[in-house]
């Protein structure tokens, strides 16, 4: 008998998590296993904020594939374009692909909801090329701004406008925050001269955390200088800043070198495009991860859809989550080719936390709310569990994070 295909798409958290629990699991000779991903690299989609603010080296946040994978497991760098999924195929830029099961974990892409404007002039936090992008584009506003004769020095080339209090968005003000002294020294630019604004739409700071925590996260971050626009969407991005809304008929427009979008996040593109069931690219799965119609074929990670019945919501998408499903999407794929049951995904949701640059944080963990150092020191021990759980020791010595302060 032929032996059965898996592939897997994707080698992100959940993509290359299925990958390495699959050829740790599974027995030689049992799966044609294949991950296709379009770099040769995976890199930590968590730590993006600090490779976008330069705070951290592009190089520190990515790793290559093959140096986690063993003989088992085949990869194929390729764009994946479309998902045949009536006749088990999916195209690639590298050609067809033929599968018996299929596990779909391309990620997130930004989402803007359809502003004017943003997706042209606004820069997204979604991978590492668009984090480089970030960082020199910085650095260009600066270094004009240096090159201008006195009198006609534009001051809104210093000004960094970010879109979204959320996770994404604070982590990112956080790095920044600690950047900008730097900055100030490198391009000969005076401190006080440089703004960076957080613009929300929603009335509340990181809606996932208790009103201390973000009072602390707000104070600590307005202390660097971080300027707060709460409750006043983004209506429009210009190639000159953005337009937002401040109250009925009322409206700024903040002039800025540099917008950044991190206000929102959805599924591959992919995934929305396919025949697969899908909403906003996510896919509501079955309690095994399986896609309702489509019993070969598993969803783990930000395209995966489902919802948390205790809260009454989604569960949100995160790395956390697209780990853990990882390992039980590797256990099912092995139970249903030894003709075994599949196993439920439970989430364990051991936590949460959010850097405030390299030594601060916030987060609650085992339901304990933690600031400061300490936070910072467990948001350290969860980067490198992340790096452990893929690459072991190894990668975690490599690439790891050790400067515990
Ligand atoms: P990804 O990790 O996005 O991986 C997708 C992979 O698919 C990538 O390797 C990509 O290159 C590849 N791919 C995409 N399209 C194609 C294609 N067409 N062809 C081939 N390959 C393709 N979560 C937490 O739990 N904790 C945090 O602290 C946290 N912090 C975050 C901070 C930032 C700045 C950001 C942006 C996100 C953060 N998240 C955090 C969310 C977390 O990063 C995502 O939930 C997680 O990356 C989702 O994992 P995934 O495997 O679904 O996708």
């Amino acid at each position: 008998m032929n032996r059965p295909k898996i592939l897997i798409l994707g080698a992100g958290y959940g993509g290359l998590t299925t990958a390495v629990n699959l050829q740790k699991k599974i027995g030689v000779n049992v799966a044609d296993i294949t991950i296709v991903n379009k770099n040769s690299y995976h890199y930590e989609s968590t730590w993006l904020h600090e490779a976008s603010a330069g705070t951290l080296s592009p190089e520190r946040v990515r790793y290559e594939i093959k140096d986690v994978l063993n003989s088992k497991v085949n990869f194929v760098q390729a764009s994946v374009e479309s998902l045949d999924v009536n006749n088990k195929k999916v195209i690639t830029d590298a050609g067809e692909m033929s599968y018996d099961y299929l596990v779909v974990g391309l990620g997130f892409e930004g989402e803007t909801f359809g502003i004017e404007g943003l997706d042209k002039y606004a820069l997204g936090i979604a991978n590492v090329n668009e984090a480089r992008k970030i960082r020199d584009h910085i650095n260009t506003q600066f270094a004009e701004w240096a090159t201008q004769a006195p009198a006609e020095k534009d001051d809104s080339l210093l000004t960094i406008i970010v879109g979204g209090a959320g996770f994404t968005g604070i982590e990112f003000l956080g790095e920044l925050a600690n950047r900008i002294p730097e900055l100030s020294k490198e391009y000969d630019v005076p401190q006080e001269k440089i703004r960076i604004i957080c613009v929300e739409a929603a009335p509340v700071v990181l809606p996932m955390f208790s009103r201390e925590l973000v009072e602390y996260a707000v104070g600590h971050l307005t202390k660097k200088g971080i300027e707060f626009s709460i409750g006043t969407p983004v209506v429009q991005a210009t190639e000159e800043g953005v337009k937002i809304k401040k109250g009925e008929d009322e409206f700024e427009f903040i002039k800025a070198g540099t917008v950044v979008w991190a206000a929102g996040v959805r599924g591959s593109r992919i995934v929305e495009e396919s025949d697969l069931p899908s909403n906003r690219a996510r896919i509501a799965v079955e309690k095994d991860l399986r896609v309702p119609g489509y019993p070969e074929v598993f969803i783990v990670g930000d395209c995966a859809f489902m919802l948390n019945e205790e809260a009454g919501r989604p569960y949100p998408p995160t790395a956390q989550i697209a780990m853990q499903q990882a390992v039980v999407a590797a256990e099912n794929l092995i139970a249903l080719i030894e003709g075994n049951d599949t196993k439920e995904f439970t989430p364990e949701l051991k936590g949460t936390v959010c850097s405030l640059g390299d030594s601060d944080a916030i987060g609650e963990v085992f339901g304990k709310e933690i600031t400061g150092k300490y936070a910072s020191f467990m948001k350290k021990v969860i980067d490198n569990r992340a790096l452990y759980m893929v690459g072991g020791a190894g990668l975690v010595l490599k690439k790891g994070k050790f400067n515990v302060l």
